[in-house]
């Protein structure tokens, strides 16, 4: 813990933390070692670890890297980061990520952009780790700490392991419970972790995951011993390549990338098989409608009242507006008036209706693939290596929805997949490999991870 919170402040430039809590930590590791000392403890024993500012953490400032939460400190802690600490492990810190996780490359952040500490070849122009758990992925691959805790609605874990080099995992919707963690989009919200290997993937995830009677969605099944997957065989499996992944101007070194898992999968034994997910090209559009319809919900309750900051105003009608444009950052304020929109009576149907459908009918394919034998899909994770600070994120925020084309299918069918480094880009950059799971099957995408690692 003490090499861990010495790293911390030289890796400033990373701008990885948001709050460090070294006293905290190192309170905590005194804790372990008298457990370790006594014969006893858990599974996490002394590792100390990072957590994304969307879970809230008793007694620690907790605030989604937004201005409207900036000096919220909870009187309670989420469900995932107690089971963490219950089992030993140690809190370094809180991590930067999108302002409420909204985004793809940590930007949004009210705290300012995260670093990604992998460098172009010889260029001196900072990149994004991915997002919108950038700092806690900057921060595993920095190594400033053993393991992180991240949350995914469209991405957020898997997107920025591929950018950092280093493993995530979002687990099938229900597998960690959502209590204590700060809502963008409740139906696709996961928790789960990103570490430096396979192996430290699926210890974390074992002490993440598990029924919670406080969030009715979490499911009640018994957790299985992830590690003991991790090496196993993956002959016979069946790896699903879906065509329509293929989009137009695929960049050639992704498309290698992509031949080149599926050959070392098959190599190990597994089965190659080309598939179809025919509704893949409208998982984007549908998803950025439900995403954006349940945080206009969700961020409904930030009015200057019940939680954090407020500017007063002649009103309450003026309060509320002055409190939540002073509040929330661009991106925020965008996604709740289209969320709003999609919403309101007479577009509701259109918009919002139709695109729960449309995730109905994304759902489907995979089942139908399920049903044929499939074991597993495999996929890029993103379109690209990690671009440049500023490089997209301008006037058109579509620029940046893209990066997600590969990563919400699944959050959308409520499946599990774990990104996987599988190589480097020609500038030398990590580049992800994306494995998709059956539900509640995170077991046999770590024993295939581990083949491509
Ligand atoms: N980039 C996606 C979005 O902005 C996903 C974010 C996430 O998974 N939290 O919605």
């Amino acid at each position: 813990t003490q090499a861990y919170i010495d790293a911390i402040e030289p890796a400033g430039d990373l701008n990885a933390y948001v709050l460090a809590t070294p006293e905290k930590a190192l309170e905590m590791a005194k804790a372990s070692d008298a457990r370790i000392a006594k014969g006893e403890g858990g599974r996490l024993e002394g590792i100390p670890l990072g957590i994304k500012d969307m879970f809230a953490t008793e007694g620690v400032r907790t605030t989604a890297c937004s201005r409207i939460i900036r000096n919220f400190v909870p009187r309670y802690e989420s469900t995932v980061t107690s089971k963490l600490w219950s089992e030993g492990a140690v809190l370094l810190g809180k991590l930067n990520q999108d302002e409420f996780a909204m985004g793809s490359s940590t930007e949004t952040s009210a705290f300012g952009c995260a670093v990604n500490p992998w460098r172009r070849k010889g260029s001196e122009q900072p990149l994004v780790p991915g997002g919108s758990s950038g700092g806690s992925a900057a921060a595993v691959a920095a190594h400033i700490c053993a393991g992180a805790a991240g949350t995914d609605t469209g991405g957020s874990i898997r997107q920025p392991a591929a950018f950092t080099g280093t493993v995530g995992i979002k687990p099938t919707y229900g597998r960690c419970s959502r209590w204590g963690i700060v809502a963008y989009a409740s139906s696709l919200d996961q928790a789960g972790p990103i570490a430096r290997s396979v192996n430290d993937a699926a210890l974390l995830l074992r002490s993440m995951a598990g029924h919670d009677p406080k969030d009715s969605t979490s499911a009640d099944l018994p957790v299985p011993d992830y590690q003991a997957a991790v090496g196993g065989s993956i002959k016979g499996k069946r790896i699903g390549i879906p065509k329509e992944y293929r989009v137009e101007g695929m960049s050639p070194e992704i498309a290698a990338l992509w031949d080149k898992g599926a050959d070392m999968l098959r190599d190990a034994g597994a089965e190659i098989v080309e598939i179809s997910l025919p509704h893949t090209k409208y998982a984007l559009p549908s998803y950025y409608i439900v995403a954006l319809a349940e945080a206009s919900s969700n961020l409904a309750r930030y009015d200057g009242v019940r939680y954090g900051e407020r500017v007063d105003g002649r009103d309450i009608i003026e309060m509320y507006e002055k409190t939540r444009a002073a509040g929330f950052g661009a991106e925020v304020r965008r996604r709740i008036m289209i969320g709003t929109y999609v919403l309101s009576a007479g577009y509701y149907d259109a918009y919002y209706l139709k695109a729960q459908k449309v995730r109905t009918l994304i759902k489907r394919d995979f089942e139908t693939a399920f049903a044929d034998g499939i074991d597993a899909v495999l996929a890029p994770t993103t379109p690209s290596a990690a671009f440049g600070i500023g490089e997209k994120s301008g006037a058109d925020p579509v620029e940046m929805y893209l990066q997600d084309v590969f990563t919400v299918t699944l959050n959308m069918a409520g499946l599990p997949g774990i990104s996987v480094p599988a190589g480097r880009s020609s500038e030398g950059l990590p580049l992800g490999l994306q494995l998709i799971g059956h539900p509640f099957g995170e077991a046999g995408l770590f024993a295939l991870a581990q083949v491509i690692e």
